[in-house]
């Protein structure tokens, strides 16, 4: 699905939450500080889940993003030598190299970020982001609009599942170590 086509839909089912929270709960959604990091949220979050394919509209963003940090950081550091533009000149390209190696141009890109469990960190740093409980449920219904308008539900489910059994047979791994070590 193309990421216009995601954005239409997405905008549809927020809309519709919009419209009930306004019309029924006297939300007032149109305030500059709740409007524009609503619809921040929702134009990025309704694409979030392709940042692991390499050509989509997604990662274009996010390597946007990326050139402009170490542009204005690289300018920064050239003026005043804070050594807090290096850290985000470093941190701007490791991340950017990070995406290069995982993310795909093929049909099956679909990873780790086309799961729940990747929504759901998303949506809690978010949270810590925007401190709004309402723009974090756009972020939420954003990003499951998309999950489910690539067909996707069951085997992102199925992807969650598998983590976490992965991950509870790892921590009891850990946990067994340590006893051992203590010689329980
Ligand atoms: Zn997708």
């Amino acid at each position: 699905m193309r990421y216009t086509e995601h954005l239409v839909l997405s905008g549809i089912v927020n809309g519709a939450f919009l419209f009930i929270l306004y019309m029924n709960f006297h939300v007032d959604i149109f305030r500059a500080e709740l409007i524009v990091p609503l619809v921040g949220t929702f134009y990025i979050f309704s694409i979030l889940p392709d940042i692991d394919h390499s050509k989509s509209h997604a990662s274009g963003i996010l390597n946007l993003f990326l050139v402009c940090i170490f542009c204005f950081s690289a300018f920064n550091f050239y003026r005043t030598f804070n050594p807090l533009d290096l850290a985000k000149i470093i941190i701007a390209t490791t991340i950017f190299i990070v995406h290069v190696k995982y993310s795909e141009n093929s049909r099956l890109h679909r990873k780790f970020p086309h799961t729940f469990t990747f929504g759901i960190v998303a949506c809690l740093l978010l949270y810590l982001l925007a401190n709004s409980i309402l723009v974090c449920m756009v972020g939420a219904i954003s990003f499951f609009t998309h999950i489910l308008s690539d067909g996707y539900v069951m085997r992102a489910i199925e992807k969650d599942r598998t983590l976490w059994r992965l991950a509870g047979s790892r921590i009891t791994a850990i946990k067994n170590r340590i006893s051992k070590r203590k010689g329980f």
